[in-house]
């Protein structure tokens, strides 16, 4: 690999470690909330955490930011899990936020006795009243005073759980005129009569992010606390609340922000993702229509063509939108390198060999794949009766059409050169045979002088006695906008593409038989697929991937 230039969060590290940061100290953390699936966002996210970790030998640690019990589950810290490892990265140790709860709440209990956090018993929209707006100072709570006693009792009765939910929260003691309106005696703590998935019903009240966030960075000595834009805001108040526990002795974590990856047509938020499974508009979190890890996974995705990706788009200051067609690019790319490859025929139209005797058949050997020495040949059978695509024949053509046509020549992939010589159609016109001959010395590889004559076209085939049916899922864009989730008045399902999922019958070559569940291949003409867990013994699912080039029209 070539050297890469430094991005603007390895300029940072640089600086610190030039002044002084001990490099053995650096320290990172991936750290979702588990309430959906990771997405190709994520993805941008994961690969600079755990690349910052590998170019420094650095712990990365996984931490869930689990500190909203009515949203997040089980399943959501296992899928997230799965997608991190899968796409090759492991981390130095699982954390949870609700780890530190009980710490949380000592250090909350501090802040009380120290006159810098008080228990606020008006309602929300009272409170949200007196926030006054960025150009105007806020009002004070009536509750802003309240003794230490007091608010050591209201509190430790709100973990006990005499109160109920929006009775009372705990605030901050900051600045109700900062003209950063986050810094106004923001909410540490709500009441939540809700189970928490690792802490169970121990707690009935749970941190806000803004108070989790640094003091879990800051329990774990992380030294770089790396997010998105939109908390650039809230770096201020991060800061506040690590002033308040900060030690010197200790690592003090910093925040530093990157702009959020957006990708064309389809919508990268949990929340909006989470609507498209409840609504049925896909089957489940892992739809290969999805843009989640677990979707693009089971559409046949490569962990190196994310890796990729992300790499190669970066990190920027600014948010701006990236065409998928990137992404298809790099899945292309990689596939193209490993994919073996196959035949199959999605749209049949049987081809009849009119010299070739009745009831035989031979083995042809086929270059699994060109650009892999090592991937070997296997053996296709050649009979009789053949499928090809219906497309790739005419009954005339120009001379632009180097497919076949009545009186001209094609060379069937690995097989021989065949000429058409006449056609059958039913009622309706529709072509239902074509009677070709074959040139028995062509073979290919045989050698023979035959075998090395140039004919414009090669077409993939099926034999129709060997080939069998699969189930082909061809996918398009999920929305047919390319940002559905950024129009006024509109909603992002209003743009939910209805042809995203197409079903239909392929006629595949009998080594596919052979396939597991996630093995990739190429589809010679026509694609990537790969094999989907949906395959019985009685049925093999396969799905495209993506097609073998950029067909969109820009
Ligand atoms: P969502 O809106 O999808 O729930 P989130 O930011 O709330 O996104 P988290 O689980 O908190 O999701 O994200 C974990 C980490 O991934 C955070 O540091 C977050 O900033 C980062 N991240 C999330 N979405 C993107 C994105 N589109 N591009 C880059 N980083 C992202
Ligand atoms: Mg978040
Ligand atoms: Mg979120």
């Amino acid at each position: 690999d070539k050297p890469k230039s430094l991005n603007f969060i390895e300029h940072i590290i640089e600086e610190d470690l030039a002044n002084g940061l001990p490099r053995e100290d650096l320290r990172f953390r991936f750290p979702p909330e588990p309430n959906g699936y990771l997405h190709i966002g994520h993805a941008s996210s994961i690969c600079l955490n755990f690349g910052l970790g590998q170019r420094y030998k650095a712990p990365v640690n996984l931490r869930f930011d689990d500190t909203n019990p009515a949203k997040e589950e089980q399943e959501y810290v296992d899928a997230i899990k799965r997608d991190v490892e899968w796409l090759g990265y492991s981390w130095d140790t699982e954390r949870y936020a609700s780890d530190y709860f009980q710490q949380l709440y000592d250090w909350a209990v501090l802040l009380i006795k120290r006159g810098m956090a008080y228990v606020d018993s008006q309602s929300s929209d009272e409170i949200a009243a007196q926030k006054g707006t960025p150009t105007e100072p806020g009002t004070n709570s009536p509750h802003r005073d309240r003794t230490v006693e007091e608010n050591l009792d209201l509190f430790t009765k709100m973990k006990e759980g005499a109160f109920e939910e929006g009775a009372h929260v705990v605030r901050a003691k900051i600045d109700m005129a900062s003209p950063n309106m986050l810094m106004r005696d923001p909410i540490m703590y709500r009441v939540l009569k809700k189970a928490h998935h690792r802490t169970n019903t121990d707690w009935c009240i749970y941190p806000m992010y803004d108070w989790t966030h640094g003091e879990s960075d800051y329990i774990e000595q992380v030294t770089h606390s790396l997010c998105t834009l939109e908390f650039a805001m809230h770096r201020e108040l991060y800061d506040w609340f690590l002033d308040q526990v900060y030690e010197p002795s200790k690592v003090r974590p910093k925040q530093r922000e990157f702009a959020r990856r957006n990708l064309s047509h389809t919508v990268v938020s949990k929340r909006k993702l989470l609507q498209l499974v409840e609504q049925g508009v896909v089957k489940g979190w892992d739809d290969p229509r999805m843009p989640t890890i677990s979707g693009l996974r089971r559409r046949g995705y490569t962990p190196e063509s994310i890796r990729n990706f992300a790499d190669t788009i970066g990190i920027a200051k600014r948010e701006n939108l990236i065409d998928v067609s990137l992404l298809e690019f790099h899945v292309r790319e990689h596939l193209n390198k490993i994919a073996p490859r196959v035949m199959g025929v999605l749209d049949p139209v049987k081809v009849v060999i009119t010299n070739y005797t009745e009831g035989y058949e031979e083995w042809l050997d086929a270059e699994n794949n060109p650009e892999d020495d090592a991937a070997g040949f296997r053996r296709v059978p050649f009979s009789k009766e053949l499928y090809i695509e219906r497309e790739d024949f005419r009954e005339e053509a120009n001379r632009k059409f180097f497919r076949l046509k009545l009186g001209g020549e094609v060379r069937l992939k690995n097989a021989y050169i065949i000429k058409a010589e006449s056609c059958t159609k039913d009622a309706e016109g529709n072509i239902v045979e074509i009677q070709c001959t074959y040139d028995p010395k062509s073979k290919s590889g045989s050698g023979t002088e035959e075998s090395l004559r140039k004919v414009k076209g090669t077409l993939h085939w099926v034999s129709v006695k060997h080939a069998f049916e699969a189930e082909i899922r061809l996918y398009d864009r999920l929305f047919t906008d390319e940002s559905p989730d950024t129009h006024k008045n509109k909603n992002f399902l209003d743009f939910v593409n209805p042809d995203a999922l197409k079903t239909i019958t392929g006629y595949l070559e009998p080594s596919l038989k052979e396939a597991n569940i996630g093995d990739r291949f190429q589809f010679q003409r026509l694609g990537y697929f790969c094999v989907d867990p949906d395959s019985t013994s009685d049925k093999m699912v396969f799905n495209r991937t993506v097609g073998l080039r950029d067909t969109w029209a820009k």
